[in-house]
């Protein structure tokens, strides 16, 4: 089990990179996650650092870390990309079982419509 002193390595002297441990992270640097949530990309950056959070029995949980400053805005919206978009969504509208549109979008993991899931449940009453 590593101690707290194994995850604060603001060199990265140890662990290749900066690494600090969860819930420290320095000034200036985000998530993928959250750099999305503000409408950036890290926009080819490698990571810059990272934060380790101790699992028992377990690697560490780790999250990397981008620097702001040299995030981009996200690839804007183009029409190409836009028609891309709903081509994707409306095939996922599509019932693989039936065939119907179904006018909303079809969870994977249900992989099929909502009346075609009714008829299964009844056909295994
Ligand atoms: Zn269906």
């Amino acid at each position: 089990m590593p101690g707290r002193r194994d995850l604060y390595d603001p060199t990265g002297e140890r662990h290749g990179i900066p690494t600090f441990p969860w819930k420290l992270a320095p000034e200036g640097y985000a998530t993928y996650r959250q750099l999305r949530a503000a409408g950036l990309r890290p926009g080819g950056q490698p990571v810059a650092a990272q934060l380790l959070r101790p699992r028992r029995r377990r690697g560490p949980l780790t999250a990397y870390l981008y620097r702001i400053d040299r995030a981009l805005p996200v690839r804007p919206m183009t029409p190409a990309r836009r028609a891309a978009l709903a081509k994707a969504n409306a095939a996922q509208q599509i019932c693989p079982n039936c065939r119907c549109d179904v006018g909303y979008r079809i969870p994977r993991s249900h992989g099929m419509c909502g009346t075609c899931i009714h008829h299964e449940e009844q056909r295994a009453a």
